[in-house]
């Protein structure tokens, strides 16, 4: 083990847990970046001298990034949403999704808040969910096909939808039901309604928290990268252009250097991949994160905005969302925007921001003092849609040398790209010294 040179392509969070978990067993490991900074999706911007997240904010209270908030002498900085109120707004509608909803199908639907969205028409329709037989549509894991038959359009349009596509970046067709609300199928069939299957998941299973670190979840990037720094030599600024087996070893090769290793993981998105590994892999779309700096007192929409036409921006504001950033952020009401399908163009991206912002907030001017832009690629999230490139990774599996792990191929999401990278450089280490893969 010792002696083994080991490449990790990418320096995002399933680069830097790759490259840990191989570096800890003494393997000798380079990790090239091509950004200037490591961290990928998971970075700061400034925003007047402070730093905020502009891509990942939030982690699961309880799983794998916990126990590396843990490893990492982080856990007294964990800090509790202030609210997780989401709004949704559309031309004829708006108003906060009501509590008691999973995936945004509600429970009652003659709630106050559902009727708000939905109206008394929506609502009546969606009553006929307690009507029918609960298997005259079989076993459904479509969910806009279920939430379409048994509560009609308008739930899966203003409710279901927007949530789907505000939360996911997913229109609810490609969301599988069963994966994203485990146990629904099997309580509809139990309590007779859909409706029914949500109220009695959400009295059984308290919903996952999610949590963030003061100071923001760049945080654990950098205290990640500290620590692989310790192990491993961590190169920025080095743009890997291709990486050839000669049946010996790896050639890695940025424009500058070539390293030869007799491991290779590859954690960049999927437009690099495909270009380093010749893969046949579509780039994944790109969003744009806008954050700005307002002079606006916190309107009542907050602290998070679905629209309910798509694909347009979501916005959220992270001084209702978390502590830390209203203390930091003073007299400024931060507003962040996630921009879909955004222009090439900066100037036009963050006008179409600053318009979009104004009219889902329900506000007449924002009064912007600064502004950021970050692009980021969005991969479809594996928690909830049916197939994220599984086949893609089996293709790898026959070189023995050689893992692909992140977001592209696990599927988006820290908990999803954290666990995989761990388990698959686990993988490869395993396959490196006993010539094949553990069972597991
Ligand atoms: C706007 C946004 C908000 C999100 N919010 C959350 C959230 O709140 N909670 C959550 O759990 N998840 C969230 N996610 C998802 C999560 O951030 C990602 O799934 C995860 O960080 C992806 O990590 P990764 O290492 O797979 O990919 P990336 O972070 O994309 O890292 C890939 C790295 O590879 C590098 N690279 C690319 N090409 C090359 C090359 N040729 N040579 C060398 N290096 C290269 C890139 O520069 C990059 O640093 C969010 C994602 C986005 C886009």
């Amino acid at each position: 083990m010792q002696g083994t040179r080991v490449v990790v392509v990418g320096g995002g969070m399933a680069g830097l847990v790759a490259a840990r978990q191989v570096a800890k067993v003494g393997m000798s490991v380079t990790l090239l970046e091509a950004a200037d900074t490591v961290g990928g999706c998971v970075r700061s911007v400034d925003i007047e001298g402070v730093l905020y997240d502009a891509g990942a904010d939030r982690f699961p209270a309880e799983g794998a990034v916990r126990e590396l908030v843990r490893d990492l002498g982080l856990d007294d900085d964990i800090v509790p949403l202030r609210s997780d109120r989401t709004w949704i707004v559309g031309q004829k509608a708006a108003g906060p999704l009501p509590a008691d909803t999973i995936l945004g199908i509600p429970a009652n639907p003659w709630s106050v808040e559902s009727r708000r969205l939905i109206g008394w028409r929506g609502a009546w329709r969606a009553f006929l969910d307690r009507l029918r037989p609960p298997l005259t549509i079989g076993h459904q894991h479509n969910l806009a096909t279920l939430v379409s038959s048994r509560m009609g359009d308008r739930v899966l349009g203003r409710m279901v939808a927007p949530l789907a596509a505000g939360l996911f970046g997913v229109a609810p067709e490609e969301v599988d039901v069963d994966k994203a609300a485990p146990g629904i199928s099997a309580a509809l069939t139990r309590t007779g309604s859909l409706g029914g299957a949500v109220g009695a998941l959400l009295g059984e299973n308290p919903r996952t928290a999610h949590v963030s670190l003061r100071g923001g979840v760049h945080r654990l990037a950098a205290a990640l990268a500290n620590d692989v720094s310790a192990l491993a030599d961590v190169r920025v600024g080095a743009q890997v252009t291709s990486a050839t087996h000669d049946g010996a070893q790896w050639r890695v090769r940025t424009v500058e250097e070539e390293w030869e290793a007799d491991l290779l993981i590859v954690a960049t998105d999927a437009a690099a991949a495909d270009h380093i590994l010749a893969a046949g892999v579509p780039a994944d779309p790109e969003v744009a994160v806008v954050t700005l700096a307002t002079l606006m007192p916190p309107p009542p929409r907050s602290p998070r905005v679905f629209p309910m036409a798509w694909p347009a921006p979501t916005v959220a504001l992270p001084g209702e969302e978390w502590e830390w950033v209203k203390q930091e952020s003073g007299t400024r009401t931060l507003v962040r925007l996630i921009v879909p399908e955004p222009s090439e163009d900066e100037f036009a991206t963050v006008a179409q921001a600053v318009e979009q912002a104004t009219s889902l907030l329900g506000v007449s001017e924002l009064e912007v003092v600064a502004h950021t832009v970050t692009r980021l690629p969005r991969a479809a999230p594996s928690s909830v849609t049916e197939t994220v490139r599984g086949d893609e990774r089996e293709r790898w599996k026959t070189s023995p040398h050689l893992a692909v792990v992140g977001q592209w191929i696990a599927g988006s999401g820290l908990e999803q790209v954290v666990a995989d990278s761990r388990a698959e450089a686990d993988a490869l280490r395993h396959r490196a010294i006993w010539g094949n893969t553990p069972q597991s």
